[in-house]
C-alpha cells in the first residue's frame, strides 16, 4: 500500500466513528497489553541485538514500563473521555457548555533508536486511548526491533487502525508528504526541524521530544557518595544513549576530586573491574555514532580522569570521565554517548550562568542539602524538568500499577530546542485529544440577549456592562441558576419595555 493510500484508508476508518467509543478504545489498549505481554522476549531480545542491552533492563525500563502505562490508561480513561463543565457567564446561566474531548484522527509517531520499544509505544497509548488511528515510523537504527514491529503488529492490529511503516530517510521524507491530524516526533533538533517543516506545509500540530545537554549542579554540602551512585547509574544506563542523561557536570575544585572518586567506586560497583565483560552495559548503536564520539575523543583537550580503550568492532566505549574547559568540543552538542565531561567552577552563580547561557535542556539535575540554591536553579535555569538530589526519576512512566517506580503524574516533555509539547498519562491523552468547545443553548431568556442585537444604542451598552464579569461557579450552577435567571429575565422584560417606550415616544 502506497503512503498516500495508507492515510487515506486509516482517515476513512476514522470517520466511520468507530474508534471514538470508550469501549473500544479500552479493547485497543488491551490488545496492546497482549502484544506487548505475548512478545516481551522477542522485543527484549531484538534490543539485545540493537543494543546489547541486557533483557531484565529493557524489562524495567521499557516493557514493564509501557504496560504500567497501559494499565494507568485503563483506570483512568473513563473519566478522561467525559466532557469537562465550565463555569458559566450570567448571560449563559441557562445554557451547558462543556469541553468535549475530540480524538484528532490519524497521528504519526515516529521514533528513536535508544529506547526502540517504548519510543513506540509510549505514544501509542495516548493516541489510541484518545481514539485516532496511527502510523508508526520505528528508527532504521535499530532494525531488529523496527522488523519486529513490522512482523507482529499486524498479528494484533489491522493497518487502517495501526500501520508501521519502515525506512530511513527517504521513506520518511515521503511519509512526511502527507496530511496527518498530529505528529509525535522524538529524536534530534536538526530532524525536528525538518519534521515540524513538513507538518507546516498540512498546518499539522506537532509534539516534539528531543534531547540536550542536561547539566548537573554538585554543590559541597551535597551526600557525594550518594549523588556519585545516582549520577553514575542515569549516565551509564544504556551506555549514556539517554536523553535524560546526565550530560556533563558543574563542581568546585574541592568537591570535584572526592565526586571522580566516587564515580570511579561506583563504575566498579556496577559494572565490575572489565566493563567489557559485563551484562549490564550496553553498546553505542553503530560504527557512525561509535565514530563520532570517538572523534570528539581525539578532539578534546580535557584531562581523562577515568577511562579506557574503545574497540570499534565491538562497539565499546568504556565510562569515561574527563577534566574540561567550557569550550571544549564536548560542549558544543548532546553527548549520547558514555563520556561524562565535569567542569571546574569557582561558584555557584558560575554553573547557573553557565546553564543559562546555553541551550534550555531537556532536564536540569542540583544535587544539594541547601533548599534555597535549589530555589535559585529553578527560578535561574529553564529545562524541561528537574530531579533534585537524582537524575532521571522525575521523567513519568510506571512499573506496572503494582510497582510505582517512576512518577506518572507530571509532564514529559522540553523546552526551547529540547522539545515541543509534553505526554504520559493524562498529558498524553489531552495532547492526542481536541478540547473542542461547546456551548449548548434552548430558546428560553431570549431577553437576557436583548443588547447584543442592532440596532445597538447607549442603554444596551449599559446593560452588556452590567452583565458582563459576572459569573456563576461551576458549584452553584443547580442551586443559583434558577432563580439568577428569572431575576435576569424580568430584568430584561423590564429594560426591554422601557426602551419600546422610550423608542414609540
Ligand atoms: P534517529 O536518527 O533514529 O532519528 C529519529 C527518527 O527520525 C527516525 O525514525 C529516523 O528515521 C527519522 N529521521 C532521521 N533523519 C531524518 C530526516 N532527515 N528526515 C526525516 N526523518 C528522519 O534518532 P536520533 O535523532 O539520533 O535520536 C537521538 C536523539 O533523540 C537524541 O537527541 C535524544 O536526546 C533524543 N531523544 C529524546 C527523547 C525524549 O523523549 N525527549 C527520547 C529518546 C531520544
Amino acid at each position: 500500500m502506497g503512503f498516500t493510500e495508507l492515510v487515506e484508508t486509516q482517515r476513512k476508518y476514522f470517520r466511520t466513528g468507530v474508534t471514538k467509543p470508550v469501549q473500544f478504545r479500552k479493547e485497543q489498549l488491551l490488545k496492546l497489553k497482549k502484544f506487548i505481554e505475548e512478545n516481551r522476549e522477542a522485543l527484549s531480545e531484538a534490543v539485545w541485538k540493537d543494543l546489547r542491552r541486557r533483557h531484565e533492563s529493557t524489562e524495567i525500563l521499557e516493557i514493564g514500563m509501557t504496560i504500567g502505562e497501559i494499565d494507568y490508561f485503563l483506570k483512568n480513561i473513563d473519566d478522561w473521555v467525559k466532557p469537562t463543565h465550565v463555569e458559566k457567564t450570567f448571560t449563559t446561566a441557562l445554557d451547558k457548555p462543556v469541553i468535549e474531548k475530540d480524538p484528532k484522527g490519524v497521528v504519526l509517531i515516529v521514533s528513536p533508536w535508544n529506547y526502540p520499544v517504548s519510543m513506540i509505544l509510549l505514544p501509542m497509548v495516548p493516541a489510541l486511548a484518545a481514539g485516532n488511528t496511527v502510523v508508526i515510523k520505528p528508527s532504521e537504527l535499530s532494525e531488529n526491533v523496527a522488523a519486529t514491529f513490522e512482523k507482529l503488529i499486524p498479528k494484533y492490529f489491522e493497518p487502517k487502525y495501526v500501520a508501521v511503516v519502515n525506512g530511513g530517510i527517504p521513506e520518511t521524507t515521503d511519509l512526511l508528504e502527507e496530511r496527518f491530524d498530529h505528529i509525535l516526533y522524538t529524536g534530534c533538533p536538526p530532524v525536528a526541524k525538518i519534521i515540524m517543516t513538513a507538518a507546516a506545509k498540512h498546518l499539522t500540530p506537532v509534539t516534539l521530544e528531543l534531547g540536550g545537554k542536561c547539566p548537573v549542579v554538585v554543590e559541597d554540602d551535597t551526600d557525594i557518595d550518594i549523588s556519585a551512585k545516582r549520577i553514575a547509574w542515569g549516565k551509564w544506563l544504556n551506555c549514556g544513549q539517554t536523553c535524560l542523561a546526565p550530560d556533563y557536570i558543574l563542581v568546585n575544585s574541592t568537591v570535584k576530586p572526592k565526586l571522580v572518586a566516587a564515580i570511579r567506586k561506583y563504575i566498579n560497583e556496577f559494572y565490575g573491574e572489565n566493563v567489557k565483560a559485563s551484562k549490564d552495559y550496553a553498546r553505542i548503536i553503530n560504527q557512525r555514532h561509535f565514530d563520532r564520539i570517538t572523534g570528539l575523543l581525539e578532539k578534546t583537550q580535557g584531562a581523562t580522569l577515568i577511562g579506557g580503550e574503545s574497540d570499534r568492532a565491538d562497539l565499546f566505549i568504556p565510562p569515561t570521565v574527563l577534566d574540561v574547559e567550557k569550550n571544549d568540543p564536548f560542549m558544543h552538542d548532546e553527548i549520547f554517548g558514555p563520556v561524562l565531561p565535569i567542569i571546574t567552577v569557582k561558584s555557584f552563580s558560575e554553573s547557573l550562568e553557565y546553564i543559562a547561557d546555553g541551550e534550555k535542556p531537556l532536564a536540569a539535575y542540583i544535587f544539594t542539602k541547601n533548599e534555597a540554591k535549589v530555589k535559585r536553579l529553578l527560578n535561574e535555569t529553564s529545562s524541561g524538568g528537574v530531579t533534585v538530589n537524582d537524575v532521571l526519576m522525575h521523567i513519568t512512566g510506571t512499573f506496572t500499577r503494582k510497582l510505582t517506580y517512576f512518577l506518572d503524574t507530571l509532564p514529559f516533555g522540553g523546552v526551547g530546542v529540547s522539545g515541543m509539547g509534553r505526554y504520559r498519562g493524562k498529558f498524553g491523552f489531552d495532547t492526542f485529544t481536541h478540547e473542542k468547545s461547546v456551548l449548548h443553548r434552548g430558546f428560553f431568556g431570549e431577553s437576557l440577549q436583548a443588547s447584543r442585537y442592532p440596532p445597538l444604542n447607549q442603554q444596551k451598552l449599559d446593560q452588556m456592562r452590567k452583565l458582563t464579569g459576572k459569573r456563576i461557579s461551576l458549584n452553584l450552577i443547580n442551586v443559583a441558576t434558577l432563580p439568577i435567571v428569572m431575576a435576569s429575565f424580568v430584568f430584561g422584560m423590564l429594560f426591554q419595555s422601557c426602551s419600546r417606550r422610550r423608542e414609540d415616544d
